[in-house]
């Protein structure tokens, strides 16, 4: 690849993710910049076209989207908008002929998810879900050493997800909202524990039970879930336990237990500042890894995988595959019962 060549990206949805954390990342990006923005909110999307260099007539609102089919500046359009708008704006970003990131989940229901990955065929675009977790080299470690037998034989794994679900944070007001969210905190970062039992194992699950649990009259969770543990049965024989919570305190961890030694990565699918440790005969070693910025990580995947014509690592059918997995999670604590995969 010509060493100067970068992608043209459109960011879709100007909030608090996509501000904070995706835009200032294409300054660390080699194959991707920033040139086009999408907003139902002029003013914010001028003042940060002025921020980032963008030539004003590269900002889009939610109708103008479609005329992104005439803008050959932009190659790939990144969806960052609420997840019960994900599927529209994904079909149509392919529509108008462009390449697709889309944030986690992919979508609420399989069927919409299928319809993405369809769209996105038939109009020869590349698309992939923003699993940056799978980009981020303290993941990538530990995904190492549980897959190269480190830890002697795999038996548990175990990743707690939780936050407070705060109704003051605009950002977590359409959370509350089952139309625009999907789900609750199972959705939201529950998939991040689910996400890691798939990746630490490298195996897709079998067997589901699941129990969830909302604490009566508290107004937030009239429509999504508060809590959800379940657990996940691998055919290797692994067991995988795993929490998801709005109501707890901040936590993103993720635990490796195999015959020779113990891993922990705490936090695990933080932005910044992650941590692993090893225990082994009762020693506990914290081991140093090269912190990388993983969102350029995983923008530069994306326009690499396009420039070379390959299928990204994180593709629509890596998001199809959590939200039916979801979905079943949420079927085995309705009825009670072991739910086959
Ligand atoms: P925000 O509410 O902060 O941003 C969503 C943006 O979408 C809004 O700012 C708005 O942008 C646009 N929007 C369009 N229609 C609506 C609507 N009806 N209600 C609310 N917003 C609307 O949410 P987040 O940034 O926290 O989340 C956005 C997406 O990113 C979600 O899918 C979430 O799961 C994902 N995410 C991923 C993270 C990760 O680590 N991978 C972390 C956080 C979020 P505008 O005003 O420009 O139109």
């Amino acid at each position: 690849l010509p060493p100067e060549k970068k992608l043209g990206w459109a960011v879709v949805g100007l909030g608090k993710f996509a501000t904070e954390q995706i835009m200032p990342s294409f300054a660390e990006c080699k194959r991707s910049k920033l040139v086009a923005l999408v907003s139902g909110d002029r003013a914010k999307a001028e003042k940060y076209a002025r921020q980032y260099g963008i030539n004003s007539k590269n900002i889009y609102d939610y109708q103008s989207y479609d005329n992104l089919r005439n803008n050959p500046e932009v190659d790939v359009v990144y969806i960052i908008l609420p997840n019960g708008m994900h599927a529209e704006y994904t079909i149509r970003g392919a529509q108008a002929g462009k390449h697709v990131m889309c944030e986690k989940p992919m979508a609420n229901t399989v069927a919409e998810c299928q319809a993405m990955i369809d769209a996105a065929k038939k109009a020869n675009r590349k698309l992939m879900i923003a699993y940056r977790a799978q980009y981020e080299p303290y993941n990538l470690a530990a995904i190492q050493l549980a897959q190269s037998g480190k830890l002697g034989k795999l038996k548990v794994v175990t990743s707690d997800h939780g936050r407070i679900l705060d109704p003051k944070d605009p950002a977590d007001v359409w959370r509350m909202d089952k139309k625009l969210a999907g789900g609750g905190s199972l959705y939201d970062i529950g998939i991040y524990s689910l996400q890691a039992a798939r990746y630490i194992t490298g195996e897709e699950p079998t067997e589901i039970t699941a129990f969830t649990y909302s604490t009566p009259g508290d107004t937030r969770f009239r429509q999504v879930e508060e809590n959800v543990n379940f657990t996940l049965r691998f055919p290797s024989g692994v067991l995988a336990n795993c929490t998801s919570s709005y109501g707890y305190s901040n936590t993103k961890r993720i635990q490796v237990f195999g015959s020779d030694a113990v891993l922990e990565l705490d936090p695990a699918t933080d932005y910044y500042q992650h941590r692993l440790y090893i225990s082994r005969n009762n020693r506990r070693e914290e081991q140093n890894i090269e912190e990388k910025n993983q969102f350029a990580l995983e923008i530069d995947h994306l326009s690499e995988s396009i420039m070379t014509n390959k299928q990204p690592k994180t593709p629509g059918e890596e998001g199809l595959q959590d939200v039916k997995l979801m979905n079943l999670i949420y079927q085995a604590a309705r009825t009670g019962e072991k739910v086959k995969v």
